[in-house]
């Protein structure tokens, strides 16, 4: 190159480029009070209209804050819930518009009834201490939740039932999207010799009430569970031929884990069948004294408590010792396994779309990989699972 070339040409005009101003903008989730901090939001970004990350939802991680960069004057809202799955996606919420400020969204639970109270972000504050960002302060309310928790259709229910769901069990599942009369659903099943049917009963759902003003059960809650869960309950419940089933809990707004709020979890405390009763319950194994269930032995509570005892020493000998205690233990929870439950655990593991089984004597967290370990109430997860049975289905476009 010669220096001719390289000499800026003095004639040139300067030309504005404009370089459009960049602003921060962090959403923050407190779910303290619905006593779920690390809870793990579903949510997408949506960006003038445009939704994020290729449409994929993400959830929310232990920093508790969605953190982006956006051009000045982007209106920036979210998508929440099972309202992140393409076929619902009906209401962005905590929409904001960024000006010339950066922008900080502060999200916290309210539990109680709050009707009043929508998804907006409202006026923004200066503090003192950071006047470059504009604070505003939201409420997440049980009617904001109920918002942003998919309501199915009768149509919908019918269209995600898996192709093999029985004709009985699919009219069954499609009559709660139509909404029912009661909280209760009777399923013809000639496997039932005694009775002939299936009776399915529903708890009312105290968490949604006590945060949902008016909240029924039958057309609030119960349509809002993802149609697979009941689908395939009812399958394998009518395979093993029980009578009776008690449903305690479904789509609930403010409880536990996201599962349950995203409308991907059902519980159960009770089944029957022609020989009887099966209380899903071994709350007390881990208590000192004699046992006061009857599906814990007081020889099953001697192993156990010895065996935790051993794996807590350290020398060779009690690692020995605890290894072999464990086994006889173990031993003693397939022994006060009732056989209607072991029965319809496995008639569930075959059902496709149920992706994990919780239950007061074996936890299985992943179907696919069919590992299936004891319930040794020690985790958060196996005590929670002490005193019923929990059913999570697959869904990756809403939760993973
Ligand atoms: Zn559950």
């Amino acid at each position: 190159m010669s220096d001719a070339a390289a000499t800026l040409d003095t004639n040139a005009s300067v030309k504005a480029v404009p370089v459009s101003a960049r602003r921060t903008v962090c959403y923050q989730f407190d779910t303290t009070a619905s006593k779920a901090k690390t809870l793990a939001l579903p949510y997408l970004v949506v960006i003038d209209g445009k939704i994020q990350n290729g449409g994929k939802a993400r959830t929310l991680d232990i920093s508790r804050q969605i953190k982006l960069n956006v051009a000045t004057g982007s209106k920036v809202a979210l998508y929440l819930n099972s309202d992140v799955h393409p076929n619902s996606r009906q209401y962005p919420v905590y929409e904001v518009e960024v000006g010339e400020h950066d922008v900080l969204v502060n999200i916290v639970e309210k539990k109680g009834q709050f009707s009043d109270l929508k998804p907006v972000v409202g006026k923004p504050e200066f503090r003192p201490s950071n006047s470059r960002v504009a604070c505003y302060q939201a409420s997440l309310t049980g009617n904001i939740w109920q918002m942003v928790s998919h309501r199915y259709t009768e149509a919908e229910a019918n269209s995600l039932m898996p192709d093999e769901t029985p004709a009985v069990v699919r009219d069954a599942v499609c009559s709660i999207y139509r909404g029912l009369p009661g909280a209760m659903l009777k399923i013809a099943n000639h496997k039932n010799k005694d009775t002939g049917a299936l009776v399915v009963q529903f708890q009312r759902s105290g968490n949604a009430e006590e945060n949902i003003k008016n909240c029924s059960l039958m057309k609030d809650v119960l349509p809002r569970t993802h149609p697979c869960a009941f689908a395939a309950l009812f399958s394998a419940a009518c395979t093993v031929g029980i009578d009776e089933i008690l449903v305690t809990s479904t789509w609930r707004p403010m409880h536990g884990s996201i599962l349950h709020r995203a409308g991907l979890g059902l519980d159960i405390t009770t089944i029957r069948d022609a020989d009887g009763k099966v209380q899903i319950n071994r709350e007390g194994l881990t208590e000192p004294g004699q046992s006061k269930n009857p599906n814990v032995s007081d020889l099953e509570k001697d192993l156990y408590t010895q065996s935790q005892k051993a794996s807590k020493a350290k020398d060779n000998k009690s690692s020995n010792d605890s290894s072999e205690l464990l086994n006889k233990w173990k031993a003693q929870v397939e022994k006060s396994d009732p056989k209607l439950m072991r029965k319809l655990r496995e008639a569930l593991g075959k059902e496709k779309s149920i992706k994990q089984i919780f239950d007061p004597w074996y936890m299985e967290v992943n179907t696919n990989n069919g590992q299936i370990v004891a319930n040794a109430q020690i985790t958060s997860n196996e005590k929670i699972h002490d005193n019923h049975l929990h059913l999570t289905i697959w869904e990756h476009n809403i939760y993973e």
